[in-house]
């Protein structure tokens, strides 16, 4: 090549390069400015050391729990308007007249799960996310089903962008289970069932546990381990509240 056609050579390349940046300019904007929303600093990072005292004080001892709370900025799981209650053990209205639960009962509930790495695990009730968040915290592949179509695709987006990949968000009936995925080692329901659905117990491995809060005003926390293909054992663990667990998609 000559010293002129290099040039030319040159020149042809430069102007193909600048679209292209251009292009990346704009795609480096569009991802970033969700971002700059999603502030986590060293002030809710104390806030949650002191909730997790709290829990402790409230009784909860499995470290890999206390320690995925200690991680997850609750405060980004809450509408605005919360941000400043995000880290007090209290519930809270999320979209779709919805509640994000109290951390004291998200803790309690992911414990009675014994999640281990890679275990596979399917939450009904998906909801802000928070939930889900704590489970891909401890390693689980997470299945998790939301009724209400808009909290389903807002909580789609949001979880990635903070990280969070669990294996399948579904819209759909939670009182159905989701028998292409199963057998689950956990099922964990974050809503009040007045009754248990047939189709989470049949959907657990043997070995498998189902935590799930059983009552229509109230709701008493209740734990069935699977031992046999149709032998069930059954805790209960005192009185929760939780939103009710409804039928069919909306
Ligand atoms: N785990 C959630 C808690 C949300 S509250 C969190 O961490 O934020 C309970 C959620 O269960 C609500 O979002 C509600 O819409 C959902 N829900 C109620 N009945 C359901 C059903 N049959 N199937 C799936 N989700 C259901």
């Amino acid at each position: 090549m000559n010293k002129n056609s290099f040039f030319e050579a040159e020149k042809r390349k430069r102007k193909y390069k600048k679209p292209f940046e251009l292009l990346h300019v704009s795609f480096t904007f569009k991802f970033l400015k969700p971002q700059l929303f999603l502030k986590d600093t060293f002030k809710h990072k104390g806030l949650r050391q002191q909730l997790v005292k709290v829990l402790i004080d409230k009784g909860i001892k499995d470290d890999a729990v206390l320690s995925a709370i200690g991680n997850i900025p609750r405060h980004l799981f809450m509408d605005s308007g919360f941000l400043d209650h995000a880290y007090q053990d209290k519930a809270f209205p999320i979209a779709a007249d919805q509640t994000i639960s109290q951390p004291y009962t998200v803790a309690f509930q992911t414990e009675l799960l014994q999640v281990k790495k890679e275990s596979k695990i399917l939450e009904i009730g998906t909801g802000s996310g928070y939930q889900a968040a704590v489970l891909c915290e401890l390693g689980a592949k997470v299945y998790s089903i939301e009724r209400q179509q808009e909290l389903f695709k807002k909580t789609s987006k949001f979880l990635p962008k903070l990280g969070y990949r669990p294996k399948k968000l579904i819209f759909g009936d939670g009182y159905k289970g989701l028998k292409e995925e199963a057998p689950f080692d956990g099922i964990i329901v974050t809503a009040g069932a007045p009754f248990v659905p047939k189709p989470l117990l049949s959907q657990l491995k043997v070995g498998g546990r189902l935590v799930i809060p059983v009552g229509d005003d109230v709701q008493v926390m209740t734990l069935f381990i699977r031992k046999g293909s149709k032998e069930f054992e059954k805790h209960e663990f005192g009185d929760f509240r939780f939103v009710p667990l409804l039928e069919d998609k909306n």
